[in-house]
């Protein structure tokens, strides 16, 4: 029992106290409450996995709540787009809802608070507002409007909502306290006047709930029991109680804000806002660039929603502020592939080698696993012929022992081929490579069971024939900034910190099976990495993009 208690993660402790203290097991509810402002990130992952693994664990519905209170950023296609992420992410909402659905009972509820004497509606500047708010060591000072009688504060709510007042010219606040420890305690603003269409309401309101008293009163209507939210959020609790004690029911269960920490992550940043940058300043090509921390981005750079589930599970929650390695999700993603892609050949820094007692005009298909250690993935046939395309870098004229690719004088195996031995090459002016010719041994065909077939050679070489190959795009990705943390310097604009090569696009030669590949399909390129389908392909042209490289250079850092 004890160390059961301990793999529980603090929220799930929480969850059991209160089922211990009486809460009934079928009142658990939950929700994950996107603003529909931006694409979802991987620390919105985070809170996805969090909230609907409690709901798997405690078998309880799980809310998809669009928190959608401010017209002026929030769109349709968002909210398309954050559907769509969190279906391929693997998990099913009970109901899809949104705040808006509740802007009359929202509304409703305000009425009475001011005629409880609890609201009122103030017509000063922003400016003189923010200096009455005092700081967290001074206490505050009292609005002159605060106390307005009923009567004046309900026409004046009524004009608000009417569309008969400007812009910014009035709010209205909760009655608080302007002494309070808590500056979210000192009457808050709960409506403010935005003439902007909604994507939901069209122009019925004028006036929009905040956060704060938006949040909490959803919770309750939706009967949530445990509302989580990130930390940043934990001196608003004081606020979302308050609110709750104006309307809560004693018979109807009352909802419960817990925080736990942001995911970050390093070499990127994860505010939609900056994320929003990147995309109108055109620094990247979209949301779903493959670059961006978004799921889209993910996704369209070869990530799997099982890597990001046991991203998200093994990083855990917290109840500190703390930066997660990307590293981490770079093994989640290389450790899901690795067992579920299969390996195809692909050549992307192409020498040309000729067979000089290969035929003329010869070919064969050679059968090939898609996995050599796994059942069930298959297999295709590779032509070969006398001229294949390997990588420059597993050619040298003269190299040391441990250099087990071709040299010359010395003998590799071509992947589920032959084995080749290197007798001369032809170079250019500047003393590069251009052709290597080479001789096969015709016995030593992979899998035909001959003596020579089983005759070891150090080095295994991946290539294709030239004649069967299809020119592809490959892109290549590096880390969009140079910094691991680029939103973490004060004076300095995370944007200083764009990594100036984080794309390469190259041509490349791959083996004809992929002539069938459709977008998203992930493969391992043998000896370079995984690749993956990307959606810019088309009948003539093929792109890939590189998920991740087998090894890479910054775990070497
Ligand atoms: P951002 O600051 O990136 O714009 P946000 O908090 O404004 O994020 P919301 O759409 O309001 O984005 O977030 C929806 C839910 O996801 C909230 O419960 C929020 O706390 C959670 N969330 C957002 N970012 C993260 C993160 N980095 N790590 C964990 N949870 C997050
Ligand atoms: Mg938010």
């Amino acid at each position: 029992m004890n160390e059961e208690k301990k793999s529980l993660n603090f929220l799930e402790q929480i969850i059991e106290e209160d089922l211990a203290n009486g809460l009934p097991k079928e009142k658990l509810r939950f929700r994950f409450p996107p603003e529909p402002n931006g694409y979802l990130h991987i620390g919105h992952a985070a809170s996805i996995c969090l909230n609907f693994g409690l709901g798997l664990k405690y078998n309880a519905p799980v809310n998809l709540r669009f928190d959608d209170t401010n017209p002026a950023k929030e769109e349709q296609e968002y909210v398309d787009a954050i559907k769509h992420d969190i279906n391929w992410l693997g998990f099913k909402w009970d109901k899809e809802l949104y705040s808006s659905n509740y802007f009359q009972q929202l509304y409703d509820w305000a009425v009475l608070l001011i005629k409880e004497g609890k609201a009122y509606v103030d017509n000063q500047t922003s400016e003189e507002m923010a200096i009455q708010k005092g700081a967290p060591t001074e206490v505050g000072t009292n609005s002159p409007n605060r106390d307005r009688s009923i009567e004046e504060n309900l026409d004046l709510f009524l004009q608000m909502k009417n569309g008969e007042l400007a812009e910014g010219s009035h709010v209205l606040r909760a009655k608080i306290d302007m002494k309070h420890v808590n500056m979210h305690m000192r009457d808050p603003i709960m409506y403010r006047i935005l003439k902007k269409e909604h994507h939901r309401t069209g122009k019925n309101w004028c006036i929009y709930p905040m956060y704060d008293w938006t949040h909490g009163e959803s919770d309750y209507i939706e009967q949530i029991s445990h509302s989580i939210c990130t930390l940043e959020f934990k001196s608003h609790r004081d606020l979302y109680d308050w609110y709750l004690d104006q309307v809560c029911d004693p018979a109807k269960l009352r909802p419960k804000q817990r925080e736990f920490a942001r995911r970050n992550l390093s070499y990127t940043v994860m505010s939609k806002r900056k994320l929003l940058q990147l995309v109108e300043e055109g620094i990247v090509t979209g949301w779903d660039d493959p670059r961006m921390p978004t799921i889209s981005g993910l996704r369209r750079r070869g990530y799997t929603p099982t890597s990001i589930r046991n991203f998200s599970d093994t990083a855990g929650i917290s109840k500190r502020d703390n930066v997660t390695d990307v590293a981490l999700l770079e093994y989640c993603i290389k450790d899901d592939l690795n067992k579920t892609a299969p390996r195809v050949m692909a050549v992307l820094n192409p020498v040309k080698i000729v067979i000089t007692n290969y035929p003329e005009g010869k070919e064969e298909f050679l059968e090939a696993n898609y996995n050599d250690y796994e059942e069930g993935f298959g297999s295709r046939s590779v032509p070969f012929s006398r001229e294949i395309y390997i990588e420059k870098e597993d050619f040298r004229e003269e190299a040391n022992k441990k250099f087990f690719r071709l040299k010359l004088g010395k003998e590799v195996r071509l992947k589920n081929a032959y084995i080749i031995k290197a007798e001369s090459c032809l170079k250019d002016e500047n003393g590069e490579v251009t052709e290597i010719y080479c001789t096969y041994d015709v016995d030593s065909k992979s899998g035909s069971g001959t003596e020579a077939s089983k005759r070891k050679v150090k080095g295994t070489l991946h290539w294709v024939s030239i004649k069967h190959a299809i020119k592809t795009e490959v892109r290549i990705y590096d880390r969009l900034f140079t910094d691991e943390a680029p939103d973490g310097h004060k004076d300095i604009d995370f944007k200083e910190f764009i990594n100036p090569n984080s794309l390469q696009i190259i041509e490349a030669f791959v083996e004809p099976s992929l002539k069938s590949a459709s977008v998203l399909d992930r493969f391992q390129f043998q000896r370079l990495g995984y690749f993956c389908v990307d959606k810019d392909t088309t009948k003539s042209n093929l792109v890939f993009n590189r998920t991740v490289p087998l090894r890479d250079k910054w775990t070497k850092k």
